[in-house]
């Protein structure tokens, strides 16, 4: 029996970290409930700026960097830690996952890689051009562009990239996830159709919407390869946070972003907002059904 004292305030309980993305080895469990992510500059950055930010209470906290065993981490906010046997659904933002500059570099230096040729053919055998298949090697430029074209990032500026429910199922089978039929059928099962948690997460949606449209942080940062972390749990609780700043780099020279117009190389849109409104219009209509 757990006596209630002055002193204890709350009591954490233990779960099990999920990660939905990323290495295994990139996470670890930090002091006081927080995690460590290995450390990024720009990520950092980024999170420092955020505290100062009308997003902060969007993101996670950040706690600063600490090291261990020789790796520098970041530490920031368990988001999981307030929920009771969380579902959980990573979603990557944006109509690309890469940066100008990284495909400015794969351009400068074109190789052909036969490790992404067979990357490719393992997905879809059909998609080497002839060319492609008897040089058994593409252009790293070409792969980046294909693989965005066989989720929902180039159609929809969005992908899932995973799901972890409450009863342990758990999938990171969503690559070729693309029609807005697909993403609509793996957002029921993650919600099991729930209209209340769905409300909920369409109202937190709009919520991030309008504070992103006045962030002074998002219109001067091309932001590129976070992901929103929707987390629900049987108490009806749900929410969503934006993670994962590794590729959000700042504009030079006072430059800001709409982040809804197309991305044409050069104008650095990274369609984040687009993707938002169309997640926000599936959800609305899975909530009208
Ligand atoms: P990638 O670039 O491949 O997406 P990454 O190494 O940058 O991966 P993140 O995307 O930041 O890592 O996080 C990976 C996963 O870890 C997320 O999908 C989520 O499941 C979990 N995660 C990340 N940050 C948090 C957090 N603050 N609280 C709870 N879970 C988190
Ligand atoms: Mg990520
Ligand atoms: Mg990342």
């Amino acid at each position: 029996m757990v006596h209630w004292s002055p002193f204890v305030v709350s009591f954490k309980k233990r779960y099990p970290w999920v990660q939905l993305a990323g290495h295994a080895g990139n996470f670890k469990a930090g002091e006081h409930g927080w995690i460590l992510k290995k450390f990024s500059v720009c990520e950092q950055q980024c999170l420092e700026r955020l505290m100062q930010d009308t997003l902060r209470p969007h993101v996670p906290a950040y706690f600063g960097v600490v090291e261990q065993d020789g790796e520098s981490y970041n530490q920031m906010e368990d988001l999981l830690a307030s929920f009771e046997a969380p579902s959980i659904m990573d979603c990557k933002m944006g109509v690309r996952t890469y940066l100008e500059e990284e495909l400015e570099q794969a351009q400068q230096r074109p190789r052909l890689r036969h490790d992404m040729y067979e990357k490719m053919v393992a997905v879809d055998p059909g998609a080497p051009t002839p060319e492609e298949h008897a040089q058994q090697a593409v252009l790293k430029a070409r792969y980046m562009q294909w693989r965005e074209s066989l989720s929902s990032t180039g159609t929809l500026g969005f992908r899932i990239e995973g799901i972890k429910k409450a009863d342990g199922t758990c999938s990171t089978n969503f690559k070729k996830t693309r029609l807005p039929k697909q993403v609509v059928q793996a957002l029921h099962d993650f919600t099991d159709g729930d209209r209340a948690i769905l409300t909920s997460y369409l109202s937190r949606l709009k919520e991030l919407r309008a504070i992103l449209e006045q962030s002074e942080f998002f219109k001067t940062h091309e932001v590129v390869g976070s992901s929103l972390l929707f987390v629900h749990d049987r108490t009806g609780l749900a929410k969503v946070w934006m993670i994962d700043f590794g590729k959000t780099m700042p504009l030079a020279g006072g430059q800001t972003l709409t982040h809804r117009l197309p991305w044409v190389e050069g104008n650095r849109e990274d369609g984040y907002l687009w993707g938002l409104d169309n997640l926000i219009t599936l959800f609305s209509n899975m909530v009208q059904d």
